[in-house]
């Protein structure tokens, strides 16, 4: 049957053209309407979001069984780990993202995009309420509904000020491509500032210093990349006031990167030193202003003030109200984070499945497979482990729950290792059980949570899709799929996270990396590794050459410093 528009082309050189098309397009409705009536009604899945836990989702699900629909506010994908990048023009705000019609395109099923905010979830009626981004639409108005019968959230998180008075009105975040252009043009403003006429020294100092708020990997990451530019382009541009620049970073915690391996936190902070950016550790932010920062030393709780041109809020993430208000509907009002099973599935919610940042998988499930496996490690009932009975258990755990490693290796290693000795520090020949139960509840509480990464959403989002390309075959197989558990009680194995290691670019290129083994490399061979990882994670061959091309671009000609 040959499609309307070569229709109306033969139809067109014939005369009667348009009444000739009309005819064969009602046909064509017709037989649409007869198809739909034999197939069975495809379940409608609705998916909120367009970054890694969505596209993930979209890239691998199978979009014929299903009735696909996408909104978000955002009608691209953004690559955020190259968002520092940009922050400084070493990379183009264009070239780290994807417009989500490219990627739907690829799906062989249809997957309709709407831009638009979801503003609420109603999960009695199975419906979610959005208003369009865009503009009103002709009758003037731009709130519209959608009806599902599968629920995906996937929208990710917000930046927390927590409640700090005056960070929104004079704080910078990096969330979003926007947040990255909005920092580059403020630095270039800071420079120009400087080196107006008639102003103090004092004044020119004041708008050359800039100060990052919270010492994780993305401030982290951008005082080293804000570093570069100023020694390698702008000192070149702004001669005069190249030696009044300073950058700080202010850390609550002890040292800056505290959720990596603490060689990568020291070297850092060496490096740092070296390059001459301040880091102050123990102090807490308690209220900014257009020219100051206020903040008190925790250890001594004395009080002090910075001056800023410009400051960097990077403190960590909250939840988005679309996700409070749907929280307070099902019963998890009193929670942090919406919570998820280990297969993804909103607690206490029919077919709703909660993704990447915006949700959390509740991990105490976990806890209680690992006490049951210590108890019945104690065959003879002893209540103790001989230290070769330990260390097997421990690695069982680590095969059958990799994401535990992280949380056992970091911050509570410790405490497990410090049952292996007596009170006078010698090596026991047994191992208290009770003991062990105690520091097993200190990792509990560490344990509740994956860390907010791309790693974790967009493997959450390849696992989603895979479940939901076995539900939709399932219905072919009465079998159905493998089946977890003797139970039956899910069809699928949990989810379950593969850390596959982490970097932090620290600038002068050279850079950190945890990676899978406990293997831990620094310096510039490891900033090559994060080159060629991050260029063969892009989404399309057409990031990919942009972002390689910024680079080299980067390397022979330094970065662009017009204000636009
Ligand atoms: P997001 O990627 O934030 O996507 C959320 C989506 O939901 C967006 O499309 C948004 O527009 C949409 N949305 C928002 N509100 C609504 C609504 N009401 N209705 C519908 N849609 C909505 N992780 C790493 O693993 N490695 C890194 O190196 C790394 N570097 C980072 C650097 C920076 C500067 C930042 C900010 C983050 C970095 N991360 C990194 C973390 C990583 O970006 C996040 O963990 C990841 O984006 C989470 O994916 P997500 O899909 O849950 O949310």
């Amino acid at each position: 049957y040959p499609s309307g528009s070569k229709l109306l082309v033969l139809c067109s050189i014939s005369g009667g053209g348009l009444i000739a098309y009309a005819d064969a397009h009602s046909d064509a409705e017709r037989l649409a309407v007869e198809h739909n009536q034999k197939e069975p009604q495809k379940k409608r899945v609705v998916v909120l979001g367009t970054g890694w836990a969505a596209t993930s989702f979209l890239k691998d699900l199978d979009a014929k069984s299903y009735d696909v629909k996408v909104v978000s506010p955002r009608n691209y994908f953004a690559f955020t780990p190259l968002l520092p990048s940009v922050t400084c023009g070493t990379v183009e705000a264009r070239s780290i993202v994807e417009p989500v019609r490219n990627i739907i395109k690829k799906r062989s099923g249809q997957i309709q995009f709407w831009e638009a905010e979801c503003l609420k979830i109603d999960p009695a009626d199975k419906k979610v309420f959005c208003r369009s981004s865009v503009d009103e639409n002709l009758a003037g108005n731009d709130n519209f509904s959608l009806d599902y019968d599968y629920l995906v959230i996937a929208v990710g998180a917000q930046i927390n000020t927590f409640n700090t008075p005056g960070v929104l009105e004079h704080c910078h975040f990096l969330k979003e491509v926007e947040d990255a252009q909005r920092i580059r043009r403020a630095v270039i403003d800071c420079f120009e500032k400087s080196v107006l006429p008639e102003l103090t020294e004092e004044e020119r100092k004041t708008n050359l210093q800039f100060v990052i708020v919270g010492g994780g990997p993305t401030g982290i990451e951008f005082a080293a990349e804000l570093h570069d530019y100023i020694h390698e382009d702008l000192v070149k541009i702004y001669p005069l006031v190249k030696d009044l620049v300073k950058i700080t970073v202010i850390q609550s915690g002890d040292h800056i990167l505290n959720m990596f391996d603490e060689r990568i936190s020291s070297f850092a902070e060496k490096k740092f030193q070296r390059d001459g950016i301040e880091v102050l550790t123990g102090c807490r932010v308690v209220n900014v202003s257009d020219k100051f920062i206020n903040m008190k030393i925790k250890s001594t709780g004395e009080d002090v003030s910075i001056p800023h041109g410009m400051v960097l809020w990077s403190t960590g993430v909250g939840t988005r109200p679309v996700v409070k208000n749907f929280m307070e509907q099902i019963g998890q009002g009193n929670r942090r984070i919406l919570t998820t099973d280990e297969w993804l599935h909103v607690k206490g919610c029919e077919d709703v499945y909660a993704l990447g940042d915006c949700a959390t998988v509740d991990q105490r499930k976990i806890m209680e497979d690992i006490s049951t496996i210590f108890k019945a490690a104690d065959k003879d009932d002893s209540g103790t482990l001989t230290i070769e009975e330990f260390q097997d258990v421990v690695e069982d755990i680590i095969i059958r729950y990799p994401q535990v490693e992280l949380y056992l290796k970091s911050m509570h290693f410790s405490q497990l290792t410090d049952l292996l000795k007596d009170s006078e520090g010698n090596d026991t020949e047994a191992v208290d059980i009770d003991g062990l139960k105690l520091a097993l509840s200190h990792v509990d509480s560490q344990m509740k949570s994956l860390p907010a990464t791309a790693q974790v959403a967009s493997q959450q989002g390849a696992y989603l899709s895979r479940c939901f390309n076995l539900k939709s075959k399932g219905k072919h197989d009465p079998e159905g799929p493998r089946r977890f558990r003797g139970s039956g009680r899910h069809e699928f194995r949990p989810f379950r996270y593969r850390h596959l290691g982490q970097f932090a670019p620290l600038g002068g290129e050279q850079a950190a990396a945890e990676l899978p083994g406990d293997w831990v490399s620094m310096g510039h061979s490891t900033q090559w590794l994060w080159y060629s990882v991050y260029a063969s994670k892009q989404v399309s061959w057409r990031t990919r050459i942009l972002v390689v091309s910024d680079w080299t671009r980067r390397f022979i000609f330094g970065r662009d410093s017009s204000r636009i």
